[in-house]
């Protein structure tokens, strides 16, 4: 070898890695640490959100129709789906007892995952006869093993940040909510979409339960959107600033879940409802 190791040492505790020595911190060398694209794990799988507020809570009228219409999805024995579902109001009710007792934010992050968990329990509940199970999102290796017996896994969406939830820049909720949370575990993933499945036809340019005028997004590019970023938002803020910096999820759809078909299509990648699309790398 060109480089000789020191008497009395066999090389093995001196490795070589173009990070050693170095802060981390420094700008040059995390600008060197750039690839372009990251290993895309499960590519063809679409990751869909059932909204807590927006769909559990309105009762059967709501879900019962959509868990028939997961159901016929699932008649494609090729579709590969993970379900994340929402908290809804319940975790509202949590949090404003929380914020009443003076709870730390990273007190109140701990406790929405326990919501989340009622109603992907309620929903195995209904899927179960057709196939389904709690999915540990960080036991993301068992998905193949879901898909080729038919199982569709159903996780919690909120961000395991717990304690260490960042202090946010307002106010005094936790900021990664669970819309953030299922991007997250899409990107990682680098799965194929997360469809958003909520009570509006897509994202509007205002809140549509508040302004009769307001105009529906169709398709958008990320980078156009955020030019023109509405005040109030069904997905929640911090997922659109970690997307532009995100570099493997490239399609967001937000469907409406009261109208049968609408997840349908866009499961099968039709462009239905809001699609936003994360058309470069990075921007
Ligand atoms: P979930 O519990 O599923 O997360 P939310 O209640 O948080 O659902 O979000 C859905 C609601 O977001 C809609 O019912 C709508 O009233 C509201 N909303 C606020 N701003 C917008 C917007 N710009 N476009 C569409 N919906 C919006
Ligand atoms: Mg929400």
């Amino acid at each position: 070898m060109s480089n000789p190791t020191p008497r009395g040492d066999d090389g093995r505790t001196h490795i070589n890695s173009r990070l050693m020595r170095e802060s981390l911190q420094n700008k040059d060398v995390l600008s060197g640490t750039d690839s372009e694209r990251d290993l895309q794990i499960f590519p063809d799988v679409s990751l869909v959100s059932i909204g807590g507020q927006s769909i559990f809570d309105r009762g059967k009228d709501a879900i019962l129709p959509l868990v028939a219409e997961i159901v016929k999805i699932k008649q494609d024995k090729t579709v590969k789906m993970v379900i994340g579902v929402g908290g809804g109001t319940r975790v509202r009710h949590t949090i404003s007892i929380a914020v009443d007792l003076g709870l730390p934010v990273g007190g109140m992050a701990q406790l929405v995952g326990a919501m989340e968990e009622l109603n992907a329990i309620l929903l195995n509940t209904l899927l179960a006869p057709h196939g389904s199970m709690p999915m540990q999102r960080d036991h993301f290796w068992d998905l193949p093993l879901y898909f080729d017996a038919g199982i569709t896994p159903i996780a919690i969406s909120v961000p395991p940040y717990h304690f260490w939830e960042p202090p946010p820049d307002h106010g005094h909720l936790p900021a990664h909510g669970s819309d953030f949370g299922l991007f997250t575990l899409a990107d990682v993933l680098g799965m194929k979409q997360v469809i958003f499945v909520k009570d509006e036809d897509g994202l509007y340019d205002k809140d549509p339960k508040k302004h009769k005028d307001a105009k529906l997004f169709g398709k958008i590019t990320l980078t156009e959107l955020m030019k023109q970023f509405p005040e109030d938002n069904i997905l929640d803020q911090e997922l659109f600033h970690a997307w532009k910096n995100a570099k493997n999820l490239k399609r967001i759809v937000i469907v409406n879940g009261l109208k049968e078909g609408q997840l349908t299509r866009a499961m099968r990648g039709e462009d239905v409802g809001t699609v936003i699309i994360k058309e470069d790398a990075r921007g």
